[in-house]
């Protein structure tokens, strides 16, 4: 028999599958639990759920299941051009933003191709980058920081693509407006930089890369509904960039690619202001507690501009088994190449005081 591997692209084989948070189910099932005993702070999610008004308009649609979604996302668009002081025309919507990682790769990069991406970068911009062929240049992040003269030195003739994460995921460092302005003064404008702000809305003070799209340079925003929203099971997330860019990747997906409850979801959270500014209280106060905590422990962590924390605890895939036997479920981080270091999401306090009450009793036992 021929090995399925005989026509497939070559350098699928060094394609790593994307490890997600354990899910829920799986560590009841194991350990003979019920889902509700269990806390998942995993995933940075959000542990006050969907916006009620949310989960309204989403009980609406599901009436209309039978019909396809509007695959124009036109109202969804509408409202995010009108937040973000642009066009619809400068809006495309994703499965995730996830899915419009794979669409810049697909309107882009070729065998040969390389991106530019800091060490402990956001996983998925190297596993996309690998799906289409291309390499991806990793540089060094000092004190977790991403270094922009070093990226921008990193450039080669093939490079297509830079990735920015601000805040970024796990370190949960962030880039001052200044930085990304000296940075935004130097690169290529043949290279597509792509700011990916999933944790946009946790920030007091954000700084402004739309402006750089509204200056027409060649620039994707991506932001999500999956981490202050609290709609990550509903897999809907949105780029920003130029209209003549959002065309190109408009040619790359498929015609319905957002579905309409998760259209109908994000409109609406898109309005709950009060639940956003919730989400926002609850994980910054979390994340001080947390980072307190660790500090009181004689951990060492990188102070979080997201809502999760990155904490060095020794033996991160000891400490992830201890705490999962517990039936509370953090990321180890040795897919970043962290092994000494695990990742927690901000929770509920509840949830945090249970997690730091466990970690207390583990870290006494060593
Ligand atoms: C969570 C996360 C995303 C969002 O992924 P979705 O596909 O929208 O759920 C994107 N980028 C980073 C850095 C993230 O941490």
């Amino acid at each position: 028999m021929i090995s399925a591997w005989t026509n497939a692209h070559p350098w699928l084989r060094s394609l790593v599958s994307y490890e997600p948070g354990k899910p829920i189910e799986d560590v009841a099932r194991e350990l003979g639990l019920r889902p509700d005993q269990i806390i998942k702070l995993a995933s940075n999610e959000n542990p006050l759920g969907p916006s009620p008004k949310a989960l309204a308009a989403m009980r609406d649609m599901l009436e209309r299941s039978h019909f396809y979604p509007d695959g124009g996302g036109y109202y969804l668009r509408e409202a995010i051009a009108a937040k973000v002081g642009l066009a619809r025309e400068n809006i495309i919507l994703g499965c995730g933003s996830n899915e419009i990682i794979e669409f810049i790769g697909k309107a882009f990069l070729s065998p040969g191709d390389d991106i530019i991406a800091a060490r402990h970068a956001f996983v998925v911009y190297k596993l996309m980058a690998t799906l289409f062929g291309a390499r991806t240049i990793e540089v060094p992040d000092p004190n977790f920081e991403h270094d922009l003269d070093a990226m921008l030195a990193a450039i080669t003739p093939a490079t297509k693509e830079i990735f920015i994460a601000n805040p970024n995921n796990p370190t949960g460092t962030l880039l001052s407006q200044a930085q990304l302005d000296a940075f935004m003064a130097r690169v290529p404008d043949h290279i597509v930089v792509v700011f990916d702000e999933a944790y946009y809305e946790f920030l007091p003070n954000p700084p402004d890369v739309i402006k750089y799209v509204r200056e027409g340079r060649n620039v994707v925003v991506l932001r999500t509904f999956s981490k202050i929203q609290g709609l990550a099971n509903l897999r809907i997330g949105y780029g920003i960039a130029r209209p003549e860019l959002i065309d190109v990747l408009q040619k790359t997906r498929q015609p319905f690619n957002a579905n309409g409850i998760a259209q109908a979801g994000a409109l609406a959270g898109l309005a709950d202001d009060d639940h956003q500014r919730k989400t926002r209280e609850l994980t910054i106060a979390g994340r001080d507690v947390l980072q307190r905590e660790f500090s009181a422990l004689g951990l060492e962590y990188v102070p979080s501009h997201a809502n999760f924390v990155l904490v060095k605890v020794g033996d991160g895939k000891a400490v992830f088994n201890a705490l999962l036997s517990k039936g509370i479920i953090i990321r180890d981080m040795n897919s970043y190449g962290l092994p000494e270091w695990i990742r927690v999401s901000i929770g509920t306090p509840q949830q945090n005081e249970r997690f730091l009450a466990e970690l207390r009793a583990l870290l006494k036992k060593v």
